[in-house]
């Protein structure tokens, strides 16, 4: 009897915790357990009563904030100050900017599936759509990469095109000229452009992004709008932001680019100014740009501003023909062709006015950049990177139906199909986190960390699809030409890797760093009130944090038990993914206390475990896009075609989740709480999940590799030029007609087999005499013939890749002077 009422307590500690029982229903709880445990152990009643009044004035403690604060909560108190790591005003701005959103229920450990379903899907309005459907378009077809890439600009018109439709506008309000445009719209504008070429993207991403213009409308002074937002909306101003140096990229609050504060001339007066001297690399649009946005440490060594000397990073917003500004020259970033180049200076002596936001924001530019970092960060890479990702699910699915090895479409091949399954699948998830966070923008969120997870797994993603898409199209996509498909935007990837936060920075420092300061519930409010001496604040967030902690472990447990069948989901969901939600649930109460045992064991040395930070932040990224991606699926109407991507997706995630909390667990430096962890917590019954079944990647490579609605909704931002003579356009045709053509290929086949029909010999080197032999031996009929011709006229032009003369062309380029100077021409040089 005495184990039987051992046995219920862990059953009763564990049931009141997951439900966070009040204080009462545990006292009496406890008491009556007491009285349980006294009577079964045969305790002298004196004993049984001492126990229970020991346990009740233990919970008098607890629930009398002022004895409890004096014994339990001030010992903590002065520990924890002693441990809380110092930050500077920078690490501060940067932990503290922008909004938590979604990815905060799911740090937290008990999403509200409810919150999520009644998400407004977003949707264009009619203007938005039109502007993407019919000057996005427009824009695509005035642009041809190859030829962009060979005079390394866009020809004038498309520049001009550009401007006069207002592209470089979209984030300004209609009053200063400009579109005012959703961040979807914003996002829909650059994921089109991007399946048709970088170089329009990247020009048209940029003003739009972090820089002068959102710097200036939400900082600017009213002069400062009005002199450059209307001139930026049209297109006349083109902008730059120059941030980055040699010295400091990554730890760009280094910059070592200095101004000091001092008297000097500027239009004819002498005015109150600073002295800037910049060396700047990198920067887009430079080279071209009528002003830019530059980012300094100014000083004031003379308190002429009445403040402190070092008066902190600063942003001015400087014309590009100041005197003094050395800019012009270019960089060639891996090839591209849109604008990037260095920007310098040397004592450039600037008016206070040229600070945005004039001088009360001097030393205000980091906190500026912060604040405003998650809208871009959201939008220009998941959108270039999401494009990237749907012009290779379409052309190189197309292409693997329409090439063919072995007599068979290479899309047949099992090896094939794996890399078309996560280009399938990748994509789709891709664009629905896409998706899903522009639409947190315009709900009004500037989601830091959800910006970050975006950025940094779409860019991913994007690369993995790439990387496929290329070895799914073998030479073809390696020999460079205007009939080269997927090889520019390859050359690309590595760029969107490296901007707006470097990748691995991000994953190591940024995804859980910030997220859990951000995203906890108690941790910021245990900080702020350690650094301010705030006792009661403390004792709340303490307490509060030590409940959640202790809930979400229970919480883990019992789902972990049952497989947490026993979740309720809270929303209208579609039958087959409620498995999904539950266990999303499950991880992310598991995920919960996972992150307060990494953040209670190793504390600020957290920060310098980059590894076991970027598993977490794994975790609670991948739960972020199982999240967009089984959103998506409801927002458009649970097709039951489409139904494999997210299967797929999902179950990818699933095991990358598992992947990444033994991860974690394994590399725990407390071996004890790393076992307790594995066995009790987060897997008491093992994993559930396995990697996608291969039937399953067979379903979502089949769909990549015929015309369908699924593959159109797939690709819905491909730009699809209608002329054959285009890569794409021809991939299409070719497409339709290999499919078209595929029953009179098996009727040849068929023949063959059956010895009705034997080509012979086939010397004359020409592939498709085999289909004039079985026309004329009466196999095929004259219009099955047809068929067949033209897909074979469609297939020669798909496969086809461009040759050059032995110089490029460039001899004839440069003239006859420079064709003896050529080595490939000349090998010999005259003496
Ligand atoms: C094509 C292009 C366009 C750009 N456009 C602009 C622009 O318009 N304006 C502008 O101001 N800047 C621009 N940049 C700069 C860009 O933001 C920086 O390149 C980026 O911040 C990384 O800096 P870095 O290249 O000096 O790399 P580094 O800072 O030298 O980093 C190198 C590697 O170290 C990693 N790393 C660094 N610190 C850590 C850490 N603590 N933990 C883990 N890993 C770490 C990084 O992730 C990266 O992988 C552009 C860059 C390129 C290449």
């Amino acid at each position: 009897m005495v184990w039987l009422v051992l046995m219920v307590l862990p059953v009763l500690v564990v049931g009141l915790v997951a439900r966070r029982a009040v204080s009462f229903a545990w006292l009496w709880a406890g008491l009556a357990w007491l009285a349980a445990l006294g009577w079964a152990a045969d305790w002298a009643p004196a004993l049984t009563v001492l126990a229970m009044a020991a346990f009740a004035a233990a919970m008098y403690v607890l629930r009398n904030p002022a004895l409890r604060r004096r014994w339990l909560t001030a010992p903590v108190f002065a520990l924890f100050r002693r441990a809380l790591p110092t930050m500077s005003q920078t690490e501060k701005d940067a932990l503290e900017a922008g909004t938590v959103w979604w990815e905060g229920e799911l740090f937290a450990g008990r999403p509200d599936w409810a919150k999520l379903a009644a998400l407004r899907w977003p949707q264009l309005s009619a203007e938005e759509r039109a502007f993407v459907d019919n000057d996005t378009e427009e824009l695509c077809r005035m642009v041809r990469d190859w030829d962009c890439t060979r005079r390394q600009d866009m020809p004038a018109e498309v520049w001009a095109f550009i401007r006069a439709r207002g592209f470089l506008g979209m984030i300004i309000p209609k009053e200063y000229g400009g579109k005012g445009f959703s961040a979807l719209a914003h996002s829909e504008v650059i994921t089109r452009l991007a399946t048709r070429s970088s170089t329009p993207a990247v020009t048209v991403m940029v003003p739009n992004s972090l820089g002068p213009a959102e710097l200036l409308l939400h900082y600017g002074t009213p002069e400062q709008k009005q002199r450059y937002l209307p001139g930026l909306a049209s297109g006349r101003e083109i902008p730059a932001f120059a941030l980055t140096s040699p010295w400091a990229g990554s730890d760009a609050a280094s910059i070592p680019d200095a101004g000091v504060v001092c008297r000097g001339q500027w239009n004819g007066a002498e005015v109150l100014g600073m002295r800037v001297s910049f060396d700047k690399r990198y920067i887009t649009l430079a080279p071209v740009c009528t002003v830019f946005g530059l980012a300094f440490r100014l000083y004031d060594p003379e308190r002429l501003l009445g403040g402190d000397e070092d008066v902190g990073i600063t942003c001015a917003l400087v014309p590009r023909d100041h005197p003094g500004v050395d800019i012009g020259r270019r960089h060639a970033p891996l090839d591209a062709v849109w604008m990037n180049g260095p920007v310098r200076g040397k004592d450039v002596f600037m008016p206070l006015e040229f600070i945005i936001g004039g001088p009360a924001m001097a030393g205000q530019g980091w906190r500026m950049l912060m604040e405003c970092l998650a809208a871009g960060r959201s939008i220009s890479l998941p959108g270039s990177n999401a494009g990237m990702q749907q012009l290779t699910a379409r052309a190189v699915g197309a292409y693997a139906r329409v090439r063919q090895q072995f007599r068979t479409p290479i899309g047949r091949f099992e090896g094939v199909e794996e890399a078309l399954t996560r280009i399938g699948a990748n994509t789709y998830l891709s664009d629905a986190a896409r998706v899903l966070t522009a639409g947190a923008l315009d709900l009004g969120e500037k989601p830091a960390v959800v910006s970050a997870i975006v950025k940094y797994h779409v860019t991913e993603r994007a690369r993995q699809t790439v990387n496929d898409g290329m070895d799914v199209i073998g030479g073809k996509g390696i020999c460079l030409g205007p009939q080269n498909f997927l090889g520019r935007a390859y050359q690309q990837i590595p760029v969107g890797i490296t901007v707006e936060g470097a990748n691995i920075l991000t994953r190591s420092l940024i995804l859980f760093g910030q997220g859990a300061i951000r995203c906890h519930p108690w941790v910021l409010a245990e900080m702020d009130a350690a650094r301010g001496g705030d006792l009661e604040a403390f004792d709340r967030a303490l307490w509060g944090h030590a409940a959640y902690t202790a809930s979400n472990a229970a919480r883990a447990l019992v789902m972990g038990l049952t497989g947490s069948h026993f979740v309720r989901v809270g929303a209208d969901v579609a039958p087959e993914t409620r498995r999904y939600y539950q266990q999303l649930t499950r991880f992310s109460a598991a995920f919960a206390f996972l992150a307060d045992l990494s953040m209670g064991i190793l504390g600020g040395a957290l920060k310098r475990k980059e590894k076991l930070s970027a598993r977490l932040g794994d975790i609670l990224s991948l739960m972020y896009l199982a999240s967009a991606t089984l959103k998506r699926y409801e927002a458009e109407g649970r097709q039951a075609a489409d139904a494999p991507l997210m299967h797929w997706a999902i179950w990818d995630c699933m095991f990358r989740i598992q992947l990444a909390f033994e991860g974690v667990i394994a590399n725990f430096p407390n071996k004890l709480a790393a076992a307790l962890l594995r066995r009790v917590v987060v897997f008491p019954l093992g994993h559930p999940y396995v990697v996608p079944s291969d039937q399953l990647g067979h379903q979502v490579a089949a769909l990549l590799i015929e015309p369908s609605p699924t593959r159109d909704r797939l690709t819905a931002a491909v730009h699809l030029p209608q002329d054959v003579d285009e890569p794409l356009g021809a991939l299409e045709a070719a497409l339709a007609a290999t499919l078209a053509a595929e029953p009179v290929e098996a009727r040849l086949r068929q023949a063959e087999r059956e010895g009705r029909f034997s080509p012979g010999v086939l010397a004359s080197g020409d592939v498709d005499e085999v289909w004039r032999r079985a026309r004329d031996a009466g196999v095929i009929g004259a219009e099955e013939y047809a068929l067949v011709e033209r897909r074979n006229r469609l297939r020669d032009k798909v496969i086809r890749v461009d040759d050059f003369p032995l110089d490029f062309g460039l001899a004839e380029a440069l003239g006859a002077a420079s064709a003896g100077r050529n080595p490939g021409r000349n090998p010999t040089p005259a003496p």
